[in-house]
């Protein structure tokens, strides 16, 4: 019987798991350790400032998912991995590992730029309690208002959501009636509006162009932010922008504990996998979701990420969960499943309009790609999180 152990219990680890456990019957033992007790719903963070969603609303506690799907639990923090010895160590246990899939996710750059952190007046949107703290400003922002940059750090992987925000504050700024008041600046590192860190989809930059001028909103692409200070965003080009309220999206390394375990990961914690999403120098581990390694980089006069989605993360872990149970049916032929070669369906969340983007390759060459707006309503995304927290509560990662 071997002993497979799955860190982290969100898309990727969550997916990887459930795949594992229903592929493998009850012949082995899989373990899913988590530092959080809940799956969060990530994309649905940039409603929380808004007040839209609260927390309760987008998390699934993983224990009763466990336990009904017939997988150990364990809510614990993974500090440090011995890939030499294949042992894990939390703060009070070691475990040993036959395999071990790492689904740790980002640790998200806050300091990356001078000024800014945390504690800087600027928000972030990224994890539960930046998302909380950012709607405390929001509230203040709405009764004292003024200018507003909404921008993304260079190297930024996250560009989309980025977007999403954008619109959704501009809707809030309507329906609370200070639009009027309120002057709203979009800056971003992308060589065009919609690159969006994949090369652009067939109608981003049109679409993109169009809404923010149909909502007035000034941009500017190719910006690098230099430095930021309690009351301005100042770039390295020198233009500067006031703003009473600010939100800018950092751009994200791998997780603390990939970073601590000696030869483990890249210069930036990723975990270097082939196209199978097995490390490329220890079998016996495979990196799945944000904490793989996907090293492209776009030549563009300031550096943008690419992103790694939430579909391309389910499907990281579901390729990692088939080559493991391969490999013990003694199979050595794996499934390769690039992840820049995932298609994709993405949501785009405009506060009462939408854009769905979908190519057959996240990444360019492609056959097919095509933004399609929804002028009319929002309801794709808000569809999309119910679908998959009703998945996430029943167990069936088999479904897309
Ligand atoms: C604001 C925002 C909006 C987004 N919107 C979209 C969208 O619309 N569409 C889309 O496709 N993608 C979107 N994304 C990206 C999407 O959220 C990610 O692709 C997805 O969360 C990646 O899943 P993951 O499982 O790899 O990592 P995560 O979701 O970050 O999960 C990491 C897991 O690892 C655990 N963990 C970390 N360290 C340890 C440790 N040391 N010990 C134990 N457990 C640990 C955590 O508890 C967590 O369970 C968005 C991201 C953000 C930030």
């Amino acid at each position: 019987m071997a002993k497979i152990i799955v860190v982290g219990g969100n898309f990727a680890g969550l997916t990887s798991a459930l795949e594992l456990r229903r592929k493998l019957g009850h012949d082995h033992e899989v373990i899913m350790i988590s530092k959080s007790p809940n799956f969060l719903f990530v994309p649905s963070l940039i409603w929380v400032p808004f007040g839209k969603r609260d927390l309760k609303d987008i998390t699934v506690p993983l224990k009763p998912v466990a336990t009904k799907a017939g997988l150990k639990f364990i809510c614990a923090e993974i500090l440090e991995i011995l890939a030499e010895d294949k042992v894990i160590r939390c703060k009070d246990k070691d475990f040993k590992y036959d395999y071990l899939i790492i689904a740790t996710g980002p640790e998200w750059i806050f300091d990356q730029i001078a000024g800014l952190g945390v504690n800087s007046k600027v928000s972030f949107i990224v994890t539960p309690e930046t998302a909380l703290e950012t709607r405390k400003r929001w509230l203040e922002f709405i009764r004292d208002p003024g200018p507003v940059v909404i921008g993304a750090a260079p190297g930024s992987q996250c560009t989309g959501p980025t977007y999403e925000f954008l619109f959704n504050l501009e809707k809030q700024c309507r329906d609370h009636g200070i639009r009027k008041k309120v002057d709203i600046t979009f800056i971003t590192p992308e060589p065009f509006l919609g690159h969006l860190g994949v090369g652009g989809i067939t109608g981003s930059n049109f679409i993109l162009k169009k809404m923010l001028r149909m909502f007035r909103i000034n941009y500017l692409t190719n910006v690098e932010i230099y430095e930021v200070s309690s009351e301005t965003i100042v770039l390295k080009s020198g233009q500067s922008f006031p703003y009473k309220f600010s939100m800018i999206m950092p751009s994200f390394k791998g997780a603390k504990v990939v970073r601590d375990s000696t030869g483990l990961g890249t210069e930036d914690a990723f975990i270097p996998v082939h196209n199978t999403y097995q490390h490329k120098h220890y079998p016996s581990i495979f990196g799945v979701g944000m904490a793989a390694d996907l090293p492209i980089k776009f030549r563009t006069p300031v550096p943008i990420g690419v992103p790694k989605t939430g579909y391309a993360a389910d499907e990281s872990g579901k390729t990692a969960a088939e080559n493991i149970v391969r490999l013990l049916n003694g199979n050595n032929k794996l499934e390769a499943k690039p992840m820049g070669k995932i298609p994709d369906l993405c949501i785009m969340d405009a506060g009462d309009k939408e854009m769905l983007s979908i190519t057959d390759s996240l990444l360019k060459p492609r056959r097919f790609s095509i933004v399609l707006p929804n002028p009319f309503y929002d309801l794709s995304k808000l569809m999309f999180e119910k679908y998959y927290l009703w998945k996430v509560r029943h167990g069936y990662s088999r479904l897309p």
